[in-house]
Parts: structure tokens; sequence; C-alpha cells
């Protein structure tokens, strides 16, 4: 199958490589897609370049633009069904959280069609009855857009959907793990009459078809979502010819339970908020701070309800959560558990591979742990949950934001006003109160410190594929006469 996206047509690689997508859950062969090299991610960035010189994207309205999406989001909806299996395949994750995954996405894609052509920048008063002067919004040209295996088409949409409403054109390099449905998206911006070159698709590795993404002279911006050893050479990369970067990175975000919190609600959603699609999640709330008096029972009742969750394949209807998505992952968590145990937290539960063909690793939670182990400053971006303790608000704080990462956090209380003197000092993107996980895409979503560099969705996650052009204009020119002479 030809699935490289290139120019408006679809193509194989130039050297012809070949990559077998294998199931997270059983190892059974999925698909086999293109593998691209350097060579292709070169034609796709010229036909990108091609497309926002020459073509008329860039100029097409943005409500044009914009009702390209809408029409997008109706074809996925039609296609849902499809898009979750694959999804699901690819990943390992449960249907139904691909479902959800895909009305996500169908989500983001209306917001941004329904903001394009709502707002043309600014008239700014110049002080001058001669003089008018206007801020107004152009594209940035063609983007680098580059994303993760754990919520594929998700990541995907949150960075395509503004780019195309700000009229930039964009060479999209999914993980290679899954790109599955960046393919199936690509068909169905074809199918919406986006014009040739305006996207473009590239299967293959980070440092064979990616790099050149953050590196070519001819790309204007990269965005980049993934972990944060590869988010710093990509911005090092980008330094190279002083693009536009943004990133979002991982997180180790705080759960922060206050002894004066509904204790089953908290209990519910502690699990949830580490153990959701098998700790895969950028915002999972790995770090479980409960304050000491609270301790004993907590984390008891956590640890009872984390041994039953039930583990099983996409389409396993009795299964709670799925596998880790590799091999190389599986063995990455098992390193953290054991680093976490040889520095001293107590293992209370999990901590086992599961026999088998798939990458399945049992809900872990590390008790006793403290904030100098690797597994706590860490992502292991795997089902393990670390808890530590705290007395009062100034511990919980201090805990919470001791981390490089600034991501997201939680916390739990019933006193109204102490959950927002902590939300107001946590350094974290998204703080919950009383909730793990919910975003809606009129909110912006991203990172404080290594957690990233801008932000994705609402009205600034459309910012960030926007350059900001100040067009001033004397309406009654005449000589100034600075110079006599
Ligand atoms: P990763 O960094 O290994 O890979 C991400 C993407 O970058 C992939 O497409 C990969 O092929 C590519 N890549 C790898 N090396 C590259 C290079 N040298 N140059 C250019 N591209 C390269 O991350 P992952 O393992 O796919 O995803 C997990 C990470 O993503 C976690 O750290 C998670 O926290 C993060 N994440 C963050 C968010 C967020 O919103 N902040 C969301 C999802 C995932």
């Amino acid at each position: 199958m030809t699935d490289l996206y290139l120019g408006g047509s679809w193509r194989d690689p130039v050297a012809g490589g070949r990559r077998e997508i294998r199931s997270p859950a059983d190892g059974g062969l999925v698909a086999t897609v293109a593998e691209a090299t350097g060579a292709d991610t070169e034609i796709a960035i010229s036909e990108a370049r091609k497309a926002f010189d020459e073509g008329p994207w860039p100029t097409t309205p943005e409500r044009e633009r914009g009702a390209l999406l809408l029409r997008v989001a109706d074809l996925l909806e039609r296609d849902k069904k499809d898009f979750a299996r694959a999804e699901s395949l690819d990943t390992g994750k449960r249907l139904v959280e691909s479902e959800y995954d895909v009305d996500d996405v169908v989500a983001s894609l209306r917001y941004f069609g329904g903001v394009a052509g709502t707002e043309a920048g600014r008239v700014v008063d110049t002080g001058r009855d001669d003089a008018i002067s206007r801020v107004v919004y152009e594209p940035v040209g063609v983007c680098g857009l580059i994303t993760p295996w754990n919520y594929p088409l998700l990541q995907t949409s949150w960075k395509i959907a503004p780019a195309l409403v700000a009229g930039n054109t964009f060479v999209l390099k999914p993980s290679e793990l899954t790109p599955s449905t960046a393919i199936m998206l690509m068909r169905l911006l074809e199918e919406a009459g986006l014009p040739p070159g305006v996207a473009n698709l590239v299967l293959g590795a980070g440092a064979e078809v990616g790099a050149p993404l953050a590196e070519h002279p001819d790309v204007d911006m990269v965005s980049f979502t993934g972990g944060l050893a590869t988010g710093r050479l990509i911005m090092a990369s980008a330094a190279k010819t002083v693009k536009k970067v943004a990133l979002e990175l991982g997180g180790k975000n705080p759960n922060i339970v206050f002894a004066d919190a509904d204790f089953e609600t908290a209990v519910d959603f502690a699990l949830t908020a580490v153990f959701l699609h098998s700790g895969q999640v950028c915002s999972a709330g790995a770090r479980l701070l409960v304050e000491d008096s609270l301790h004993d029972a907590f984390v008891d009742e956590v640890v009872r309800r984390a041994g039953r969750i039930r583990l099983g394949g996409p389409f396993d209807l009795e299964a709670e959560t799925g596998p880790l998505i590799s091999a190389a992952h599986l063995a990455k968590v098992e390193d953290y558990v054991a680093a976490g145990v040889a520095e001293g937290a107590v293992l209370r539960c999990g901590g086992q591979r599961l026999p088998g063909k798939g990458h399945f690793y049992p809900p872990t939670v590390l008790d006793e742990c403290h904030r100098d182990m690797r597994v706590v400053r860490e992502e292991s971006f795997g089902p393990v949950l670390t808890v530590e303790r705290f007395i009062g608000e100034d511990e919980a704080v201090r805990l919470g934001n001791d981390t490089d990462y600034g991501l997201a956090g939680a916390v739990w209380t019933q006193d109204a006003g102490k959950a927002q003197r902590v939300a107001k000092r946590l350094r974290h993107g998204t703080v919950w109160i009383n909730d793990y996980h919910p975003y809606v895409p009129q909110a912006e979503w991203g990172g404080f410190k290594q957690s990233g560099v801008g932000r994705e969705l609402g009205p600034t996650g459309l910012g960030e594929y926007r350059e900001i052009k100040h067009v001033w204009q004397n309406v009654r020119p005449q000589p100034q006469r600075w110079f006599r002479g």
C-alpha cells in the first residue's frame, strides 16, 4: 500500500522501506506501512513549501479554512468506528477509549473550525490623526508536526486543526509505532477538498524522518509532542535556524489529597488519574501526595482496588485497561519499579509483568516514597503510582512543585478556600480541583517548566500557528524634514 501523502498524491518511499505494526496486546500483525527516509521528508518539505509560497491555501479566507475542518469533523463522525478500531489495534487501548478519543478529536476540529474568521487582529490607537495602525495575523509557513503514540489521532488533531485554520501548510510525522489513524486522517482531508501540498505525511523513525523537520531551513516551525529528551533535541536542532517551536513534553503530576477530601471519590479518582490507559498519559496523576493523617486508610483502599483492575486487549469487554505500547517500554517501566524498591519504596501491589505475548504490566503502587527517588522524579509513563506523605498546605504545595515538570496536578479537599489557595500556588499548566483528567478544546493545554513551550488548544493554541504583523499607514504622507539638507 502506498501511504506517504506528498504533494497531494499517495506514494511509496524512495528507498522502498516497509515497517510492520504489531499489536501491543498480542503481538499480532496489524498493518505493514511505508517506512520513509530523509529523502521522503525532503520531498514532503518541498511540497509543503511550494503549497505555502505558491498555493491558494494561505490566502483562502479563514472562514473557508474553518469550513473545511468542519467537513472533516463530519467525515470523522461518519467513520468513527473505523478510526476507533484502527487506533485500538495500533495502541492496544480499549475500543471504548478510542471512541472517546475520536469524539474529542471531532470536538477539537469543531472548536478550531468554529473560531475561524471570528477575529482579524486589532486596530491600535496611534495617537495621531494622520496614521492608522493595525495588528494582523498571518500564517507561520511550513510547519513540521511530530506526534507520539499514546493519543495518536488526538495529538495530531490538536496540531493540524489550528495549523490549517491559520493558513499554514504542514508535514506530519506520527509515531512510527501508531501510524494508522494519521494515514486515515490524510484521506479525510483529501476527501474534504484540501488543496494538494497543504498536508503532507511521512512515516518512519524519529531520528531518520522527524529530525530533518526540526533542522530544515525551509520549515518555519516545529510543533512536537513527546518525551523530554526528544524535546530537548528538537529545540536544539531548531535553534540552528531559529525556528518557532511548540513543545508538549512529559509530566510528573501530583495528585494531592487532603484529609478532608471526600474519601470514596478521591480514592476512585486516584485510580483513574494514574491507571487510565495504563499510565501512558502525559498528565497521569502518578505522584499521589496524601495528608499524613489520611495516609494509611487511603492507601490501603487504593491498593485494594488497584489489585482488582482487569487487564486485557482492546476488544475484551471485561478489560478495564490495556497493555503497554512495546516490549522496550515495558522494560523501562520495570526498571523504574526496581529502582524505586532499591531506593526504599514499599511495593504494595503489582510489580510483576504478566506472562504471555502482550506487553501487560499490572497496576503497581509504591508506598513510602520520597522525592529524591528516580521513580518519583522521572516519568515512568506506566501504571506505577508513587505515594508520599505531607502535613499541611505548605508542604503539599512544596512537594507538588518539587519537580522539573509542570504539566498538570489535582487537589482534593472539601475546603473551597484551601482548594483555591493550593491551585494558585501549584506551578502546573492545568490544575483540577476535586476532579482529574477532564479538558475542553476551548481551554489551553500545556506545561510550565520542562513540560514544554507554548500551549495547545484554546485561543493561545491557535496563536502558536500565527505570525503577528504590525501594519502602519500614514494617510497624509509629507516630507518630515528631519534632515534639512
Ligand atoms: P518520543 O519523544 O519518543 O517520540 C515522540 C515523537 O518524536 C515520535 O513521532 C518519534 O518518532 C519522534 N522522534 C523521536 N526522536 C526524534 C528526533 N531525534 N527528532 C525528531 N523526532 C523524533 O515520545 P513517545 O514515547 O512517542 O511519547 C511519550 C511521551 O510523550 C511522554 O513523555 C509523554 O509525556 C509525552 N506526551 C506529552 C503530551 C502533552 O500534551 N504534554 C501528550 C502526549 C504525550
